[in-house]
C-alpha cells in the first residue's frame, strides 16, 4: 500500500467494544524469546477452561464480544471455537502462530493469515471478518499487511494502538474508528484500541496489562472520558489474565511483572467495567460508527513509539 495516499475516516458512535484475544499463557510475546512455537505442545494448555470462564463472565453480564482466536488454538480445540460461536459471540482472527508482523515477510504473513482463517472457519463454520494482530503489531513499518488482510477476505482490523510504547504503537493514528484507504475504492475499517488524551499525548487504556497493573480508578476514568468524547471504549482481555494458578514461566523480570501481576484482580475488574458499559462485538461497533468525515493521513505521521509506557 502507498501509505502517502492513505486516508482515514473518523466517526463518533455510542456502543463500547469488547474483545478477547484467545491464546494460552505460553503464546505471549513476553516469553517469546524463550518459548518457540515448536515447543508449545510441551506446555499444559489452559486455554479451554480459561475461555469458558470468560464465556461465563460475559453470560452473567449479558454481553457479547469478539473473540480473536489464535489459529493454533482453533486447530487443536475446534469445540472451543464452536462454544464461543454458539454463545452468540463474533469470531475473529488473531493469526496462527502469534508472530509479530514486523518479523514476517509479506509472504509469511499471508501464509500465516490463511492458515489461521482456515482453522477458525473450519471449526466455527462461519465467515471470519475481523483481525487483531499479535502484540498490536500493525505499526508504521507494517502497513503493507493491511492490504494482504483485505485480499484474504478480512473486512476490518483492530490492531492499532495510538500510543508511544517500547514495542508497538502508532501515536498519531486516529483515536476513534477510521478507514484505511487501500486504493482502488478498497477500504479497510480500523477500530483502534482505547486511549486517553492528556498533555498533547495519548495514554493507553482499556485492557490487558493497563487494566491489571494500574489502579482501577485509571481505567474507570478512561471509560468515562471515552463516553464524554463520544468514542467507544474498547475493553480487551486474554483468557490467561483471569488465571492466577497458571504455571510460572522463566523470563526477564519485566516480562514476569507484565504477565503475572494482579492476575487475581482481573476478573472482578472486568466485571465492574462490563456493568458500566454498553459493550458489543466489534463488527456491531463499526457498523454503528457511520461515516462522519475524512481525515487525510501521511505516512510520516505514524512513527512508532520508543520509550513511553514501557511497563505494560
Ligand atoms: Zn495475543
Amino acid at each position: 500500500m502507498d501509505c502517502a495516499t492513505a486516508t482515514a475516516q473518523t466517526a463518533c458512535f455510542v456502543p463500547d467494544a469488547l474483545s478477547v484475544d484467545v491464546e494460552d499463557y505460553f503464546h505471549v510475546e513476553a516469553f517469546a524469546d524463550r518459548i518457540r512455537p515448536d515447543s508449545w505442545e510441551q506446555y499444559p494448555s489452559r486455554v479451554v477452561d480459561n475461555t469458558r470462564r470468560v464465556l461465563d463472565l460475559f453470560a452473567r453480564a449479558e454481553v457479547k464480544g469478539t473473540f480473536f482466536i489464535l489459529g493454533w488454538v482453533a486447530e487443536r480445540f475446534p469445540h472451543l471455537v464452536r462454544e464461543i460461536q454458539a454463545a452468540g459471540h463474533e469470531l475473529g482472527c488473531h493469526s496462527y502462530l502469534h508472530q509479530c508482523i514486523w518479523r514476517l515477510t509479506p509472504e509469511q504473513f499471508r501464509s500465516d493469515t490463511r492458515r489461521a482463517l482456515a482453522a477458525i472457519c473450519d471449526a466455527g463454520g462461519v465467515e471470519v471478518t475481523g483481525y487483531r494482530a499479535p502484540t498490536f503489531s500493525v505499526v508504521s513499518g507494517t502497513l503493507w499487511a493491511l492490504e494482504i488482510l483485505a485480499e484474504e477476505g478480512l473486512r476490518y482490523d483492530s490492531s492499532v494502538f495510538p500510543v508511544r510504547h517500547d514495542v508497538y504503537g502508532m501515536p498519531s493514528a486516529p483515536r476513534s474508528a477510521f478507514c484505511w484507504d487501500l486504493g482502488g475504492n478498497c477500504r479497510l475499517p480500523e477500530l483502534p484500541m482505547s486511549t486517553v488524551r492528556l498533555f498533547n499525548g495519548n495514554l493507553p487504556v482499556g485492557g490487558g496489562g493497563y487494566l491489571r497493573l494500574l489502579p482501577m480508578a485509571y481505567t474507570s476514568w478512561g471509560q468515562k472520558r471515552a463516553r464524554a468524547e463520544g468514542m467507544p471504549f474498547q475493553l480487551y482481555l486474554h483468557p490467561w489474565e483471569i488465571d492466577p494458578e497458571q504455571p510460572r514461566l522463566q523470563g526477564r523480570w519485566k516480562s514476569k511483572l507484565r504477565h503475572y501481576r494482579n492476575l487475581h484482580l482481573m476478573e472482578s475488574r472486568i466485571e465492574s467495567l462490563l456493568v458500566r458499559g454498553r459493550f458489543k462485538p466489534l463488527e456491531n461497533v463499526l457498523a454503528a460508527s457511520g461515516e462522519a468525515h475524512t481525515l487525510p493521513l501521511v505516512a510520516g505521521q505514524y512513527a512508532s513509539g520508543s520509550s513511553v509506557a514501557a511497563w505494560a
